[in-house]
């Protein structure tokens, strides 16, 4: 199947998906976190006792309302959603008002983009690349909320676990034995639930969440156990080299809290492309 076309135009296509599935991407950035705060507010209601709680209407979630500039409201249209292009086109500015679009929006498309022509470009056009540009989504996705909001969404980090693991079952992971990966992601739990625990006995305070526990053990899963220590030391490292960055330039927030998430993302992602033991090199083991 396929055999016509040549390993690199394949790439460009798997890029062309993947610039469409970073647009979609970038909805579940900016909806996710307000849904889960919709549902909080919901369930506290019904707590304190008011049984409707916050009213449901207009409906929000990952496809209502149609995309829309947050500013003016103007309804987006198919030719002002086109990944990268409309945003050049539009010179990064809203069609209708002219406020200023992030250029976040054209960089996870390019991001996602990106992957798609990776994974392809490695696993050809098989189940296992497509298996792997959902992992590569779902680790830039996590990323770019977490930098947001400090929330990883179980909705997202649970899928990835268990994808990890049926991966391995599968053998579409030939690297990783379906002991790897579960070992892999028990190990990946613990040890960043070990580090909370210590660090919280330590200070008192709460040095990460829960989701990280889960976003290490869904690395765990998928890269198996033998990469976490490298993930974990490269994810300490980039962290603390942006903190003091963002510090030296008095970008860091009052409380001076960085998000763990986005570093174990590029940690993971790092690893995959590059091998664990570049990580070590990396950080100078
Ligand atoms: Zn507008």
């Amino acid at each position: 199947m396929l055999t016509f076309l040549s390993a690199d135009y394949l790439s460009v296509i798997a890029a062309v998906v993947g610039l469409v599935i970073g647009s979609f991407l970038n909805v579940v950035i900016y909806r996710l976190p307000r849904m889960m705060e919709r549902q909080w507010a919901r369930d506290c209601a019904e707590l304190q006792g008011q049984a409707a709680g916050p009213d449901e209407k207009p409906a929000f979630n990952l496809l209502l309302p149609g995309s829309h500039c947050p500013s003016c409201g103007h309804p987006i249209a198919w030719h002002e959603n086109i990944p990268v292009v409309s945003y050049l086109r539009l010179r990064g500015r809203c069609a209708a008002c002219g406020v200023r679009v992030s250029p976040r929006y054209p960089l996870v498309e390019l991001a996602t983009g990106l992957v798609f022509a990776y994974c392809v470009g490695r696993w050809g056009v098989s189940l296992a690349a497509l298996a792997w540009c959902g992992f590569g989504s779902a680790l830039l996705t996590l990323a770019v909320i977490d930098w947001d909001t400090t929330l990883l969404p179980d909705e997202i980090t649970l899928p990835l676990v268990w994808g990890g693991l049926v991966m391995a079952g599968l053998h579409w992971n030939p690297a990783v034995s379906l002991n790897d990966a579960l070992w892999g992601a028990v190990a990946g739990y613990v040890s960043l639930w070990l580090v909370y625990q210590g660090f919280k006995w330590v200070t008192g305070k709460e040095g990460m969440g829960y989701g990280d526990f889960k976003l290490l053990a869904a690395l765990g899963a998928w890269l198996g156990w033998t990469a976490l220590l490298p993930v974990i030391l490269m994810a300490s490292v980039l962290g603390a080299a942006v903190g003091l960055g963002l510090k030296f330039y008095g970008r860091l927030g009052p409380d001076g809290h960085l998000p763990f998430g986005p570093f174990l993302a590029a940690a993971g992602a790092t690893a995959l492309v590059l091998g664990p033991e570049f990580l070590l090199l990396a950080v100078g083991f």
